[in-house]
C-alpha cells in the first residue's frame, strides 16, 4: 500500500487525482489521508467524489472512505475493463477534473471507454472543455494517447448543467515526447462561447483577444464564437468564457483561457486570455503552464526519455512531479525555480497493459 499525505505542496484536488489515477494504471493500492487539507472546505466534493467513484468502476476497485466531505481513502485497483460509463457530478463541479483522473487509466483498459460526465465545462481552476479538445488531448495523441472529447452542452457555475463525452482507445504504451524547442507560431486559434448572454458578449471577447494577438505580432489569428438565440438556446447558463491555442513550427501547442462573470466586461476577459498567451509564447518554451503539470503522470508513464521546456513550473507541476516519483519510482530532472520558465526531463517506465508493475 502506498502511503500519500494529502497536504503535500498544493495540497488540492490534484494530489487526489494524480494519486488514485496513477495507482489505478499501474495497479498499485493507494492509501490517502489529509484529502484537500490546504483547501477552505477540505476532503472529498462532489466533483472528487464522482471521480474516485468512476475510478473504481473502471478499474473495479476496492474502495474505502469513499464519502462526501471524507478527508481519508484506500484504493485497491484491479483489473480495468473499459466500457460504457455514465457520471452525474450532481452540481457544477468540473467534467474536465473528472476526466482527468480516469484518462490515464483509462487508455491501458480491455476495452474501449466511453464515458458520459454531467457537470460543469467551463470552471474556474480548472481545464475549460475547449482546453482540454485542443491543447491536452491533441498533445497526448502525439504520444501515442488515443481520445477524443466532445463537448454536448456547456456548463457553468452554480448551475452546471453541461455534458461532455470522452471516448478513449486502448493502447499498448505511450510514446516518448520531446517538446522544447516550439519554433515560430504557426496560427492561433481560439474559441469565445457565451450561453443565456447576448451573442455580443461572445463577438467581444473574440474580437479585443483577436487585436491584442495581432497588435503582439501574430497574424494568423483565428477566433471562433459560438451563442445560442434565447428561444433555441438548452443551456442552463448564464456563462462565458474564451480558449486561445497557438499552434508552432516545432509541433507546440500552447494555450491559454479566462472566463467571464457578472461584472467583468467582455474586453477584459479577451485581453487577459490573449495577454496569458502572448506572455507564456514569449518564453520561447514549449508548454503552457496548465499542460505542464497534466503531462507530467504521462511523460512518466511512456517508453524513453521525453523532454519539455515549459512557460511556467507552478506549484501545481513540482506536486505532481514530486508524487509521480513516489508513486513510480521515477526520477525527474528539473531546471529552474516555482514560477519561473523550466525544463524537465524524465526517463518513463515504459507501461505496457501485459505488465503491470508490481507494487
Ligand atoms: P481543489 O478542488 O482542491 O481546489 P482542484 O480539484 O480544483 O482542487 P487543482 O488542484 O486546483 O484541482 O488542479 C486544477 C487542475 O486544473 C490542474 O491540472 C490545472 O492545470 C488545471 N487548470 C486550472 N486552470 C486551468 C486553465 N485555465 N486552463 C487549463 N487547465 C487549468
Amino acid at each position: 500500500m502506498i502511503e500519500i499525505d494529502g497536504a503535500v505542496g498544493e495540497g488540492g484536488g490534484a494530489v487526489l487525482r494524480t494519486a488514485l489515477a496513477l495507482g489505478a494504471v499501474s495497479q498499485r493500492p493507494i492509501h490517502i489521508y489529509n484529502i484537500r487539507a490546504k483547501r477552505a472546505r477540505p476532503g472529498l466534493q462532489p466533483q472528487h467524489l464522482r471521480g474516485v467513484e468512476g475510478l473504481a468502476k473502471l478499474t473495479n476497485a476496492r474502495v474505502e472512505g469513499a464519502k462526501l466531505n471524507s478527508t481519508e481513502l484506500t484504493f485497491e485497483p484491479t483489473i480495468i475493463e473499459g466500457g460504457r460509463y455514465h457520471i452525474d457530478i450532481g452540481t457544477a463541479g468540473s467534467t474536465t477534473l473528472v476526466l482527468q483522473i480516469l484518462m490515464p487509466a483509462a487508455a491501458f483498459a480491455r476495452k474501449p471507454v466511453e464515458v458520459e460526465i454531467r457537470g460543469g465545462t467551463d470552471n474556474p481552476m480548472a481545464p475549460p472543455i475547449d482546453f482540454l479538445k485542443n491543447v491536452t488531448l491533441p498533445t497526448l495523441r502525439k504520444m501515442g494517447y488515443r481520445g477524443e472529447v466532445e463537448c454536448v452542452q456547456r456548463g457553468h457555475y452554480p448551475k452546471g448543467g453541461g455534458v461532455v463525452r470522452a471516448h478513449i482507445e486502448p493502447i499498448e504504451k505511450l510514446h516518448a515526447l520531446t517538446l522544447t524547442e516550439p519554433g515560430k507560431v504557426v496560427r492561433i486559434s481560439g474559441l469565445a462561447h457565451c450561453v443565456r448572454l447576448p451573442d455580443h458578449i461572445a463577438t467581444r471577447m473574440a474580437h479585443v483577444a483577436s487585436m491584442a494577438l495581432v497588435k503582439a505580432g501574430y497574424s494568423k489569428v483565428h477566433i471562433k464564437t459560438e451563442s445560442y438565440p434565447p428561444t433555441q438556446d438548452p443551456h442552463l447558463g448564464p456563462g462565458a468564457g474564451i480558449t486561445l491555442w497557438a499552434e508552432t513550427e516545432g509541433g507546440a501547442i500552447l494555450g491559454s483561457s479566462s472566463l467571464g462573470k457578472l461584472g467583468k466586461p467582455a474586453e477584459q476577459v479577451g485581453r487577459e486570455a490573449a495577454e496569458s498567451l502572448i506572455a507564456q509564447l514569449k518564453t520561447g518554451c514549449a508548454v503552457d503552464r496548465h499542460l505542464t503539470d497534466q503531462l507530467v503522470p504521462y511523460l512518466a508513464l511512456a517508453e524513453g526519455v521525453s523532454e519539455i521546456t515549459s512557460a511556467e513550473l507552478t506549484s501545481h507541476t513540482l506536486t505532481n512531479i514530486a508524487l509521480v516519483e513516489q508513486i513510480l519510482g521515477v526520477k525527474f530532472e528539473v531546471q529552474g525555480q516555482q514560477g519561473q520558465p523550466g525544463r524537465i526531463r524524465v526517463k518513463g517506465l515504459g507501461l505496457h497493459p501485459e505488465r503491470p508493475v508490481k507494487a
